[in-house]
């Protein structure tokens, strides 16, 4: 049954090869373009929520790259429970060098079909696109590093180090048994490299139809979870005082609010500012520019406050999220409770965002606690073996566009390998339209010839950042 699918999907794909093969763009053999297909098609149809796991899809892999002739003990497989799996698979190198390890997550977030246009858990081609679960977070990555491996395997190529692939489970919200973070922890052994590549974070960024630039990630900003909390001893709401308690939670916020933490600009900040000055405005740019110059500007950072991308680059953010006091209509409130929700830079120390808000809110009543995090990484520097590689990559494909270093604002599995000490970089090649994130959202998709441009972008990458030959 299974073999007959896959032939009617050869069979299905090759028309659209002739579509997709960009005449000014590298392109991979077609026999490896089906295989990535075929691969992608598999993942996609197998779904991997957090509530199924990942273990079907872990399976399906290990056949694969048992049939492609890695052995047995080059495929590992394992998780802290029999339904949340991971697979690592090793390419053997010369021994000369340091492994170099390309990851991307196994699980997927919730998908129902009544919200979507297409069966999610099936990968559909139309009008140009794939569309299904997983499309462009991140079974796209796993197919493409997967057919990358064999290739390379088949290709008899030899590379100075050994080249991993690590498909890990549980990146996503909600997801309690997390691939990397326990991989790290209990079986570095089978992960050691010298430099990491995620295909999960780090795209191409096109805007109006046009690539603009490739993101090359290198650190994250961490979550963190703060409640401030005003207690009184109530009352009846017809003898009030002066100490309300919302009152005095509500002017605690109205400084929070207000307070703006300082700006701090690593080596990543700048180069992105630099890139993003000629998108803004003109005020902007000039604002970016006295930033530059002179970060302790508080006129320029308020400049730039409106533009939540440009400002999240700046400076650890933590704005109120949620708030509740009160117990009846009818008695003083004896409590009052709001959550800041903060993303900081990589090197800020927790106790110095509890000391500023204590110091902010200047009222030794409203009490600060901690209640999520931070979990921090260290942001990884620019270096030149890995920026250069994938500036004359990139080069290939979309002349012209530049390389830029980029801090996530959200999370990704990159936080537990920094955390471990290795080298993290993400990149993928793959093109996503600024205006049409669709990850986590309906209707996920992947450009047919995007896809195929970030296999051989992939592919590339693999030889040259592990010397093969
Ligand atoms: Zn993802």
């Amino acid at each position: 049954m299974k073999r007959r699918n896959l032939f009617v999907l050869v069979g299905t794909i090759l028309p659209v090869l002739a579509l997709a093969a960009a005449p000014d763009r590298p392109a991979s053999p077609a026999e490896y373009q089906v295989l990535a297909h075929d691969l992608f098609a598999e993942l996609v149809g197998l779904d991997t929520t957090h509530a199924v796991g990942s273990a079907k899809a872990v399976e399906a892999l290990a056949a694969r790259f048992r049939a492609a002739g890695f052995a047995d003990g080059d495929i590992w497989t394992g998780g802290p429970r029999p339904d949340k799996m991971n697979i690592v698979v090793r390419l053997r190198g010369r021994g000369k060098a340091k492994a170099v390890l390309f990851n991307s997550h196994l699980d997927v977030v919730e998908a129902t079909r009544d919200t979507w246009s297409f069966e999610p858990f099936a990968l559909t081609e139309k009008n140009g696109w794939y569309y299904g679960r997983g499309a462009i977070d991140v079974k796209n990555e796993v197919a493409i590093i997967s057919a990358n491996l064999i290739r390379m395997k088949r290709e008899g190529q030899v590379p100075d180090g050994d080249v991993i692939a690590f498909f890990n489970t549980d990146e996503e919200a909600g997801g309690d048994a997390n691939g990397v973070e326990w991989m790290v922890a209990e079986h570095r052994d089978v992960i050691d490299a010298g430099l990491v590549i995620n295909g999960d974070a780090g795209k191409v960024l096109s805007l109006a139809g046009k690539p603009l630039w490739n993101t090359l990630q290198t650190s994250e900003k961490a979550y963190a979870t703060y409640e401030l909390t005003a207690n009184g001893a109530g009352g009846h709401s017809s003898l009030p005082r002066r100490d309300n308690t919302i009152a005095r939670l509500a002017r605690a916020l109205v400084k929070i609010d207000a307070y703006q933490f300082p700006v701090r600009l690593g080596e990543t900040s700048r180069d992105y500012l630099r890139a993003m000055q000629p998108r803004a405005t003109s005020a902007e740019a000039a604002a970016i520019a006295r930033l530059l110059g002179a970060p302790s500007d508080t006129a320029a950072l308020d400049t730039l406050r409106d533009n939540a991308v440009i400002n999240a680059q700046l400076h650890s953010t933590c704005p109120v999220t949620l708030v509740s006091g009160g117990q009846s209509e009818s008695a003083l409130p004896m409590r009052a409770v709001a959550t800041l929700q903060c993303r900081l830079l990589p090197d800020e120390k927790a106790d110095a965002v509890v000391a500023a808000f204590v110091r902010v809110i200047d009222d030794p009543s409203i009490a600060v606690k901690a209640t999520w995090g931070p979990l921090s990484s260290p942001a990884e520097h620019l270096d030149p073996a890995v920026t250069r590689v994938v500036e004359t990559i990139t080069g290939a494909f979309w002349p012209g566009i530049p390389v830029v270093p980029v801090m996530s604002q959200g999370a990704s599995d990159n936080v537990y390998f920094r955390r471990g000490g290795f080298h993290t970089y993400g990149v993928s090649g793959t093109v996503v339209d600024e205006e049409d994130l669709r990850a986590h959202g309906r209707d996920e998709r992947v450009g047919v010839a995007r896809f195929y441009d970030s296999l051989e972008f992939n592919y590339r990458l693999m030889r040259a950042l592990s010397g093969a030959r």
